[in-house]
Protein backbone atom coordinates (compact mmCIF):
# COMPACT_ATOMS: atom_id res chain seq x y z
CA UNK A 1 0.00 0.00 0.00
CA UNK A 2 1.14 3.55 -0.62
CA UNK A 3 2.59 5.41 2.48
CA UNK A 4 2.08 9.28 2.25
CA UNK A 5 4.78 11.59 3.41
CA UNK A 6 3.54 11.65 6.76
CA UNK A 7 3.93 7.95 7.31
CA UNK A 8 0.19 6.66 6.66
CA UNK A 9 -1.63 5.57 3.68
CA UNK A 10 -3.94 8.80 2.31
CA UNK A 11 -6.87 9.05 0.81
CA UNK A 12 -7.85 12.71 0.16
CA UNK A 13 -11.70 13.16 0.09
CA UNK A 14 -12.13 16.38 -1.06
CA UNK A 15 -10.66 18.74 -4.11
CA UNK A 16 -11.29 20.31 -7.15
CA UNK A 17 -10.67 19.19 -10.44
CA UNK A 18 -10.20 22.86 -12.21
CA UNK A 19 -9.33 22.44 -15.76
CA UNK A 20 -9.00 25.42 -18.33
CA UNK A 21 -13.14 25.00 -19.35
CA UNK A 22 -13.80 25.31 -15.83
CA UNK A 23 -11.77 28.15 -15.03
CA UNK A 24 -13.06 30.46 -18.50
CA UNK A 25 -16.50 29.47 -17.56
CA UNK A 26 -16.35 31.07 -14.04
CA UNK A 27 -14.36 33.92 -15.52
CA UNK A 28 -16.93 34.87 -18.02
CA UNK A 29 -20.25 33.56 -15.36
CA UNK A 30 -19.05 35.56 -12.69
CA UNK A 31 -17.78 38.89 -14.26
CA UNK A 32 -15.15 39.22 -11.65
CA UNK A 33 -12.35 41.42 -12.56
CA UNK A 34 -8.53 39.20 -11.99
CA UNK A 35 -8.01 42.00 -9.04
CA UNK A 36 -11.36 41.07 -7.45
CA UNK A 37 -10.77 37.57 -7.92
CA UNK A 38 -7.27 37.73 -6.48
CA UNK A 39 -8.28 40.41 -3.61
CA UNK A 40 -11.02 37.64 -2.27
CA UNK A 41 -8.63 34.78 -2.95
CA UNK A 42 -5.61 36.27 -0.85
CA UNK A 43 -8.66 37.13 2.17
CA UNK A 44 -10.47 33.95 2.23
CA UNK A 45 -8.16 31.51 1.21
CA UNK A 46 -4.41 30.61 2.00
CA UNK A 47 -3.20 31.50 -1.30
CA UNK A 48 -1.17 34.36 -1.86
CA UNK A 49 -1.43 34.23 -5.87
CA UNK A 50 -4.34 33.55 -8.22
CA UNK A 51 -3.16 33.66 -11.85
CA UNK A 52 -4.89 32.10 -15.05
CA UNK A 53 -2.49 30.79 -17.40
CA UNK A 54 -2.90 30.92 -20.76
CA UNK A 55 -3.08 27.89 -22.29
CA UNK A 56 -4.90 24.79 -21.49
CA UNK A 57 -3.27 22.21 -18.99
CA UNK A 58 -3.09 18.46 -18.39
CA UNK A 59 -5.52 18.45 -15.04
CA UNK A 60 -5.47 14.62 -14.44
CA UNK A 61 -1.81 14.75 -15.00
CA UNK A 62 -1.29 17.58 -12.84
CA UNK A 63 -2.57 15.81 -10.19
CA UNK A 64 -1.10 12.59 -10.53
CA UNK A 65 1.85 13.86 -10.46
CA UNK A 66 1.25 15.79 -7.08
CA UNK A 67 0.21 12.61 -6.23
CA UNK A 68 3.43 10.75 -6.54
CA UNK A 69 5.28 13.37 -5.06
CA UNK A 70 3.55 13.17 -1.42
CA UNK A 71 2.41 9.22 -1.68
CA UNK A 72 -0.98 10.14 -1.89
CA UNK A 73 -3.21 6.69 -2.76
CA UNK A 74 -6.39 8.52 -4.49
CA UNK A 75 -8.15 12.38 -4.28
CA UNK A 76 -11.75 13.02 -4.36
CA UNK A 77 -12.70 15.44 -6.79
CA UNK A 78 -15.71 18.09 -7.68
CA UNK A 79 -16.38 18.47 -10.98
CA UNK A 80 -18.60 20.79 -12.49
CA UNK A 81 -20.47 19.81 -16.33
CA UNK A 82 -17.17 22.01 -17.88
CA UNK A 83 -15.07 19.62 -16.35
CA UNK A 84 -16.83 16.32 -17.07
CA UNK A 85 -15.25 15.02 -20.15
CA UNK A 86 -11.38 16.11 -18.83
CA UNK A 87 -12.32 14.15 -15.78
CA UNK A 88 -13.70 10.93 -17.39
CA UNK A 89 -10.69 11.08 -19.78
CA UNK A 90 -7.99 11.69 -16.71
CA UNK A 91 -9.92 8.44 -14.52
CA UNK A 92 -9.19 6.32 -18.04
CA UNK A 93 -5.70 7.22 -17.84
CA UNK A 94 -5.11 6.42 -14.25
CA UNK A 95 -7.68 4.31 -13.11
CA UNK A 96 -8.39 3.73 -9.36
CA UNK A 97 -6.89 7.28 -8.55
CA UNK A 98 -9.36 9.60 -8.71
CA UNK A 99 -12.74 9.42 -6.93
CA UNK A 100 -16.18 11.80 -8.85
CA UNK A 101 -18.68 13.76 -6.80
CA UNK A 102 -21.04 15.73 -9.81
CA UNK A 103 -21.75 19.05 -8.97
CA UNK A 104 -25.24 19.08 -8.72
CA UNK A 105 -27.32 22.17 -9.11
CA UNK A 106 -31.01 21.65 -8.30
CA UNK A 107 -32.16 24.29 -10.63
CA UNK A 108 -31.19 23.03 -13.38
CA UNK A 109 -33.68 20.99 -15.46
CA UNK A 110 -31.63 17.94 -15.92
CA UNK A 111 -30.65 17.77 -12.75
CA UNK A 112 -31.51 14.41 -11.73
CA UNK A 113 -30.35 13.24 -15.29
CA UNK A 114 -27.04 14.39 -14.30
CA UNK A 115 -26.63 12.21 -11.29
CA UNK A 116 -27.88 9.06 -13.16
CA UNK A 117 -25.17 10.07 -15.69
CA UNK A 118 -22.93 10.63 -12.25
CA UNK A 119 -24.27 7.22 -11.29
CA UNK A 120 -23.63 5.61 -14.76
CA UNK A 121 -19.92 6.96 -15.33
CA UNK A 122 -18.93 5.29 -12.32
CA UNK A 123 -18.60 8.69 -10.20
CA UNK A 124 -18.85 8.31 -6.60
CA UNK A 125 -20.85 11.05 -5.20
CA UNK A 126 -22.38 14.31 -5.74
CA UNK A 127 -22.11 18.31 -4.30
CA UNK A 128 -24.64 20.23 -3.19
CA UNK A 129 -24.06 23.91 -2.63
CA UNK A 130 -27.37 25.47 -1.18
CA UNK A 131 -25.80 28.98 0.25
CA UNK A 132 -24.57 29.43 -3.42
CA UNK A 133 -27.57 28.41 -5.11
CA UNK A 134 -30.09 28.91 -2.98
CA UNK A 135 -32.01 26.28 -1.95
CA UNK A 136 -32.47 25.13 1.42
CA UNK A 137 -31.27 20.85 1.44
CA UNK A 138 -34.52 20.13 2.65
CA UNK A 139 -36.61 21.52 -0.56
CA UNK A 140 -38.75 19.44 -1.84
CA UNK A 141 -37.19 19.79 -5.30
CA UNK A 142 -34.11 17.84 -3.59
CA UNK A 143 -35.97 15.10 -3.15
CA UNK A 144 -36.02 13.89 -6.67
CA UNK A 145 -31.72 13.96 -6.39
CA UNK A 146 -31.36 11.99 -3.19
CA UNK A 147 -33.34 9.46 -5.13
CA UNK A 148 -31.23 9.32 -7.59
CA UNK A 149 -28.25 9.45 -5.36
CA UNK A 150 -29.41 6.54 -3.18
CA UNK A 151 -30.50 4.18 -6.85
CA UNK A 152 -26.83 5.06 -8.09
CA UNK A 153 -25.19 4.71 -4.07
CA UNK A 154 -23.67 8.05 -4.28
CA UNK A 155 -22.26 9.93 -1.40
CA UNK A 156 -24.03 13.41 -0.98
CA UNK A 157 -21.52 15.93 0.09
CA UNK A 158 -23.09 19.62 1.04
CA UNK A 159 -21.34 22.76 1.55
CA UNK A 160 -22.79 24.98 4.19
CA UNK A 161 -22.03 27.67 6.07
CA UNK A 162 -19.55 30.38 4.91
CA UNK A 163 -17.82 30.07 0.83
CA UNK A 164 -15.76 31.82 -1.34
CA UNK A 165 -18.19 32.97 -3.24
CA UNK A 166 -19.56 36.26 -3.11
CA UNK A 167 -22.76 35.65 -4.02
CA UNK A 168 -23.81 32.87 -0.73
CA UNK A 169 -26.91 33.30 0.88
CA UNK A 170 -25.96 32.16 4.64
CA UNK A 171 -30.07 31.73 4.99
CA UNK A 172 -29.35 28.79 3.34
CA UNK A 173 -25.79 27.59 4.65
CA UNK A 174 -27.22 26.08 7.91
CA UNK A 175 -26.10 21.96 8.04
CA UNK A 176 -29.10 21.65 10.39
CA UNK A 177 -31.43 21.73 6.64
CA UNK A 178 -29.79 18.38 6.23
CA UNK A 179 -31.64 16.60 9.25
CA UNK A 180 -34.43 15.84 7.08
CA UNK A 181 -33.25 14.02 3.97
CA UNK A 182 -30.65 12.56 6.24
CA UNK A 183 -34.03 10.93 8.19
CA UNK A 184 -36.09 10.47 5.11
CA UNK A 185 -33.22 8.66 3.19
CA UNK A 186 -31.52 6.32 6.06
CA UNK A 187 -29.23 4.12 3.63
CA UNK A 188 -27.63 7.64 2.05
CA UNK A 189 -24.86 8.47 3.53
CA UNK A 190 -23.95 12.67 3.63
CA UNK A 191 -21.39 14.57 4.39
CA UNK A 192 -21.03 18.17 5.31
CA UNK A 193 -17.79 19.55 4.00
CA UNK A 194 -15.13 21.59 6.29
CA UNK A 195 -16.93 20.87 9.46
CA UNK A 196 -19.90 22.66 8.74
CA UNK A 197 -18.01 25.64 7.46
CA UNK A 198 -18.46 28.04 10.81
CA UNK A 199 -21.33 26.07 12.07
CA UNK A 200 -19.48 23.34 14.20
CA UNK A 201 -21.79 24.00 16.83
CA UNK A 202 -24.73 22.48 14.40
CA UNK A 203 -22.59 20.19 12.93
CA UNK A 204 -21.78 18.62 16.06
CA UNK A 205 -25.83 17.64 16.93
CA UNK A 206 -26.08 16.66 14.04
CA UNK A 207 -23.34 13.79 15.12
CA UNK A 208 -26.01 13.01 18.54
CA UNK A 209 -29.12 13.02 15.88
CA UNK A 210 -28.09 11.54 12.91
CA UNK A 211 -26.31 8.01 12.43
CA UNK A 212 -25.69 8.75 8.49
CA UNK A 213 -23.98 12.40 8.08
CA UNK A 214 -20.24 12.46 7.70
CA UNK A 215 -17.84 15.71 8.28
CA UNK A 216 -15.14 16.37 6.43
CA UNK A 217 -11.97 18.00 7.46
CA UNK A 218 -10.96 20.00 4.41
CA UNK A 219 -9.39 23.41 3.60
CA UNK A 220 -7.54 25.46 6.04
CA UNK A 221 -10.60 25.86 8.18
CA UNK A 222 -10.08 29.90 7.66
CA UNK A 223 -14.14 29.99 9.07
CA UNK A 224 -12.84 29.53 12.84
CA UNK A 225 -11.62 33.10 12.22
CA UNK A 226 -15.56 34.33 11.97
CA UNK A 227 -16.33 32.36 15.16
CA UNK A 228 -16.83 34.48 18.73
CA UNK A 229 -14.50 32.19 20.56
CA UNK A 230 -11.27 30.47 19.99
CA UNK A 231 -10.80 27.50 18.44
CA UNK A 232 -7.63 25.51 16.77
CA UNK A 233 -7.60 22.77 14.41
CA UNK A 234 -6.62 20.32 17.52
CA UNK A 235 -10.20 21.58 19.14
CA UNK A 236 -12.16 21.08 16.38
CA UNK A 237 -10.78 17.26 16.13
CA UNK A 238 -10.89 17.02 19.28
CA UNK A 239 -14.79 18.02 19.55
CA UNK A 240 -16.03 16.64 16.62
CA UNK A 241 -14.26 13.27 16.77
CA UNK A 242 -15.53 12.79 20.42
CA UNK A 243 -19.75 13.69 18.79
CA UNK A 244 -19.06 12.15 15.79
CA UNK A 245 -16.11 8.97 16.49
CA UNK A 246 -13.82 8.09 14.47
CA UNK A 247 -15.66 6.52 11.70
CA UNK A 248 -17.31 9.54 11.10
CA UNK A 249 -14.14 12.43 10.44
CA UNK A 250 -13.13 12.01 6.82
CA UNK A 251 -10.14 13.67 5.82
CA UNK A 252 -9.51 16.01 3.34
CA UNK A 253 -7.57 18.98 1.89
CA UNK A 254 -9.87 20.90 -0.48
CA UNK A 255 -6.77 21.17 -2.87
CA UNK A 256 -8.20 22.91 -6.42
CA UNK A 257 -5.42 25.58 -7.91
CA UNK A 258 -2.19 25.22 -9.45
CA UNK A 259 1.23 25.84 -8.75
CA UNK A 260 -0.37 25.21 -5.38
CA UNK A 261 -1.11 22.11 -5.81
CA UNK A 262 -1.62 19.36 -3.08
CA UNK A 263 -1.84 20.96 0.16
CA UNK A 264 0.38 18.88 2.10
CA UNK A 265 0.51 21.19 4.98
CA UNK A 266 -3.20 20.62 5.46
CA UNK A 267 -2.20 16.88 5.60
CA UNK A 268 0.78 17.81 7.92
CA UNK A 269 -1.38 19.88 10.59
CA UNK A 270 -4.69 17.57 10.66
CA UNK A 271 -2.22 14.58 11.22
CA UNK A 272 -0.60 16.65 13.46
CA UNK A 273 -3.84 17.60 15.12
CA UNK A 274 -4.67 13.72 15.42
CA UNK A 275 -1.64 12.94 16.89
CA UNK A 276 -1.83 15.98 19.64
CA UNK A 277 -4.85 14.69 21.35
CA UNK A 278 -2.58 11.69 22.86
CA UNK A 279 -2.29 11.11 25.38
CA UNK A 280 -5.59 11.83 27.05
CA UNK A 281 -7.66 10.88 23.69
CA UNK A 282 -5.23 8.38 22.26
CA UNK A 283 -6.84 7.27 18.88
CA UNK A 284 -5.42 3.64 17.30
CA UNK A 285 -3.83 3.19 14.22
CA UNK A 286 -7.12 2.04 13.20
CA UNK A 287 -9.33 4.50 14.11
CA UNK A 288 -6.65 7.18 12.30
CA UNK A 289 -6.35 5.33 9.21
CA UNK A 290 -10.10 5.45 8.98
CA UNK A 291 -9.94 9.58 9.47
CA UNK A 292 -7.45 9.33 6.79
CA UNK A 293 -8.04 6.75 4.34
CA UNK A 294 -10.99 4.10 5.05
CA UNK A 295 -13.80 6.02 6.13
CA UNK A 296 -13.92 7.89 2.09
CA UNK A 297 -13.61 4.56 0.71
CA UNK A 298 -15.87 2.62 2.88
CA UNK A 299 -18.47 5.33 2.40
CA UNK A 300 -18.18 5.29 -1.41
CA UNK A 301 -17.05 1.57 -1.91
CA UNK A 302 -13.91 3.16 -3.94
CA UNK A 303 -11.04 0.85 -4.41
CA UNK A 304 -7.75 2.78 -4.91
CA UNK A 305 -5.18 1.25 -7.41
CA UNK A 306 -1.59 2.20 -5.73
CA UNK A 307 1.44 3.31 -7.65
CA UNK A 308 2.31 -0.01 -8.32
CA UNK A 309 -0.74 -0.83 -10.36
CA UNK A 310 -2.04 -3.36 -7.75
CA UNK A 311 -5.43 -2.89 -6.00
CA UNK A 312 -4.34 -1.70 -2.47
CA UNK A 313 -6.30 -3.33 -0.01
CA UNK A 314 -8.67 -1.56 2.48
CA UNK A 315 -10.24 -1.61 5.55
CA UNK A 316 -13.85 -0.90 4.89
CA UNK A 317 -14.97 -1.35 8.68
CA UNK A 318 -15.48 1.13 10.99
CA UNK A 319 -16.02 0.54 14.87
CA UNK A 320 -17.92 3.05 16.29
CA UNK A 321 -17.53 3.73 20.27
ZN1 LIG B 1 -14.12 22.36 -1.78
Amino acid sequence: MVVSNVGIPVVDSHAHFVTFATVKMWMETSQATMEQMEKRVSKLTDMEHFTIPDEAWDTGQMWIDEMEKYGISAVGMMINRESWDEFNDARRRFPGRFLGYAMINPADDDAVDQVERAGSDGFQGIKLYPSSWDFHAYDKRVYPIYEEALRNNLLVIAHFGITIGSQANLVYGNPLDIQKPAHDFPELNFMIAHFGAGFLREVLMLMYQTNNVHMDTSGSNSWMKYLPYDLTITKVFEKTLKAGGPCRVVFGTDSSFFPRGFRYNILEEQYGAVKALCPQLCYSEEDVDNIFRGNILRLTGFKPVDMTGVEAESTLSCVDY
